[in-house]
């Protein structure tokens, strides 16, 4: 592309800004229901929200008495529905190049005509590829958090997750207690059998770690071999009693090396949130609590101990 000097730049300017103008204002006021519902859409990328904005859009154009939607994005289900249905229906399965993005389905007590579905299906054409790039999006933030060997969430989320911890355990005065938990001489598994077999131990300890754990808990892989509970409610006795349960199950996990059972252990180290403290401190304090743990024996799980 050519420069162009500033002075022609401005000379040339008022016409075609003018022009501009007219159909920016134009496109920002349109009556026209398709500019206006993907022009409302491309301004957010959470599928809630462009959902929202779809039920009402379409509402305006062709009533109805329940939307509803579901789609498994990362595993898991997303459901959205709004209103509450009637006997007639009809259902959409939003296809684009092959791929789908979920279910759309429409209740209404009266039946539908069939001009009114044609409406629909236009306005669901409109709308389709900024609901395919909300559920991307979806896609794409699940695996930045997620660890991609264990599948359990990664370093990453935990730091999120303490971000906003720090300051609910300030806000509420609530008590939250972390474990680190280290695998212990766990070299010498990847240098005896292979990487193979190590990987297969980090699954198997990330699915023991998670079954032997409460629903309001949470597991996350730290690093290489280490791995942090977070326990929302629980104190420090109360956080040791988990991390012994958790060692105990890992001692429990076999792996069948061709006649011989390999197995594991792992160290814990404990700490409770102290009011005030960053996530990184309070990090530290539970890694010290593991090195700790580590120094003493391993297979034993330490405490950062705390004055109330
Ligand atoms: P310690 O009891 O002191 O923790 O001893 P360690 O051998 O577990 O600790 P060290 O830090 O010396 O070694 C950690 C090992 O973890 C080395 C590395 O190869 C292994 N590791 C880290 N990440 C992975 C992984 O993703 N897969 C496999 N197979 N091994 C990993
Ligand atoms: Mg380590
Ligand atoms: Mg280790």
């Amino acid at each position: 592309m050519k420069n162009i000097p500033s002075k022609q730049r401005s000379t040339s300017q008022p016409k075609d800004l003018a022009a501009l103008r007219q159909a920016y204002q134009g496109w920002s006021n349109t009556p026209d229901p398709f500019s206006r519902l993907t022009r409302r859409l491309s301004t957010t990328l959470s599928l809630e929200t462009q959902l929202g904005i779809l039920a009402e859009e379409l509402g305006e154009i062709i009533p109805f008495d329940a939307l509803n939607y579901r789609h498994q994005i990362a595993h898991r289900d997303f459901v959205y529905a709004t209103g509450i249905g009637g006997p007639h229906r009809c259902e959409y399965r939003l296809n684009l190049e092959g791929v789908c993005y979920g279910t759309l389905t429409l209740n209404r007590r009266r039946k539908f005509s069939d001009d009114e579905l044609q409406g629909i299906e236009m306005i669901i054409s409109a709308a389709i590829c900024p609901l395919r790039n909300a559920c991307q999006f979806i896609a794409i933030e699940h695996a930045a958090l997620t660890d991609s060997l264990t599948s359990i969430p990664n370093k990453r989320a935990l730091d999120e997750h303490l971000q906003r911890v720090s300051l609910l355990a300030q806000r509420h005065a609530e008590e939250y207690t972390l474990i680190l938990c280290d695998l212990d001489r766990f070299k010498k598994v990847n240098d005896q059998h292979g990487h193979v077999v190590g990987d297969h131990l980090l699954r198997l300890t990330a699915e023991a770690l998670e079954a032997a754990i409460r629903n309001s808990d949470s597991v996350y892989r730290f690093g290489g071999e280490e791995f942090a509970i977070l326990l929302p409610h629980t104190g420090e006795e109360e956080a040791q009693d988990v991390a012994d349960r958790v060692r105990s199950a890992v001692a429990n996990l076999r792996v069948d090396c061709g006649g011989t059972e390999l197995s594991v252990t792992i160290s814990c180290g404990v700490a409770r949130y102290m009011p005030g403290e960053a996530p990184g401190q309070w990090i530290a304090r539970a890694d010290e609590a593991l090195y700790r743990a580590k120094d003493q024996g391993r297979n034993c799980t330490r405490v950062f101990a705390t004055i109330r």
